[in-house]
């Protein structure tokens, strides 16, 4: 199957101050603006296991930060975004984002939460729960930056985490 490359009129692909590349805002994006799909391959829970391990592994090796680009679809998919076709992978996590995920009919779509300026970098919350959390170093540069990529339902017990191990 072919892929066209998704695209938006509202973005443009930059180098980022965050990690590599990045999605800046092309023109002044208006709040609830469904900005980009996050598309991908569908792959059953138990094999995004291995795809996570995979690209896990293989960041490790090529010494870079942990680049992994599973989505939770539903109990049992997930969207494995890793393809030159899906544009919305070079969004980098902030922890105080201006786009947040949303599903809308089986579908993954990146949405603007707040006015989004031209030129700002957009970003979401990636969500990530705490296993492994420090393969995933946060460069954000927010006031709340937490230091890692996790997402905010999380936050206040990696803070526990660290306070625990600091303490030790
Ligand atoms: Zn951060």
């Amino acid at each position: 199957m072919i892929h066209k490359k998704t695209s938006s009129k509202y973005i443009i692909i930059k180098n980022s101050s965050i990690h590599s590349k990045g999605i800046y805002a092309k023109t002044d994006i208006p709040k609830n603006i469904k900005v980009i799909e996050y598309v991908g391959k569908k792959v059953s829970n138990k094999l995004s296991d291995k795809v996570a391990d995979r690209d896990l592994d293989r960041s490790k090796k090529n010494k870079k930060l942990g680049e992994v680009y599973l989505f939770e679809l539903n109990k049992e998919f997930d969207i494995d975004g890793n393809y030159p076709y899906n544009t919305a992978r070079y969004l980098n996590h902030s922890c105080n984002p201006n786009c947040k995920y949303k599903y809308d009919n089986g579908k993954i779509w990146i949405i603007s939460i707040r006015i989004i300026k031209k030129g700002e970098e957009l970003t979401f919350d990636y969500d990530f729960d705490l296993e492994d959390y420090e393969h995933y170093p946060c460069l954000c540069g927010s006031k709340n930056c937490v230091g890692f990529i996790i997402g905010k339902k999380y936050r206040n017990k990696l803070q526990q985490l660290i306070q625990k191990r600091n303490t030790k």
